[in-house]
């Protein structure tokens, strides 16, 4: 047997392996959740906002719109706004983004933002100023049911992930999120995917903690 087709059954092998043991992982950058007031308030009343694409999980895009976040200590421009709309404003920054804004970053679930800090949310013609919704999201994994038995795992666990890159590492207390209105992928911000050498395609193995 040829030496290049060796390789291409051991890369197939590989691929499916890889297929059936890991999930795909993405990283998130800071983006923005509005709710109707707010877009209200930023766009102008009844605006509706602009898909331009879609992301992984079902229903959820990104938008034309971008909208400026500014901090005690720093502003970030150009920050995407994704669709839908939300019943409250929720903004999603790494910790390193929090520390160039001048803003405490808490690390909670999306939806969980109780105690945690606000933030000025800039348009091009005005500005709100929240009360609380600035979060660095916990790393997590969207799962369908069929992947969540898959894996052996349920919606709430927390479990441990090695990921496979240029930087391997282990990443521990990744929540489980299983929905059948969801796709499965891991999600980990910019600070996470630096640390791990995240580039497109990379994959995560889940690891079960023995505690
Ligand atoms: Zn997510």
């Amino acid at each position: 047997m040829k030496n290049d087709l060796i390789e291409s059954i051991v890369d197939e092998v590989v691929k499916r392996v890889n297929e059936e043991m890991c999930v795909p992982i993405e990283a998130s950058g800071k983006h923005v959740h509005l709710s109707r007031a707010d877009i209200d308030t930023l766009f102008g009343p009844g605006y509706e906002l602009s898909k331009m694409k879609d992301l992984s999980q079902p229903g959820q895009y990104a938008c034309k719109e971008r909208v400026t976040l500014i901090g005690p200590k720093g502003a970030m421009h150009y920050v995407v706004v994704l669709g839908p709309e939300r019943k409250e404003t929720q903004v999603e920054v790494s910790l390193t983004d929090a520390v160039v804004l001048g803003v405490k970053g808490l690390v909670k679930e999306s939806g969980q933002i109780e105690g945690t800090p606000g933030i000025v949310i800039a348009s091009a013609t005005n500005m709100v100023q929240l009360q609380r919704g600035l979060i660095v999201a916990k790393r997590h994994i969207h799962m369908t049911p069929e992947d969540a038995a898959k894996h052996n795992v349920a919606n709430g666990e927390t479990v441990q992930v090695k990921v496979f890159s240029s930087r391997p590492l282990i990443f521990d207390d990744v929540m489980i999120r299983v929905s059948p209105s969801y796709a499965t992928f891991m999600h980990i911000d910019y600070d996470e995917a630096n640390a791990c050498g995240f580039t497109k395609g990379t994959m995560g193995k889940i690891l079960k903690k023995s505690t």
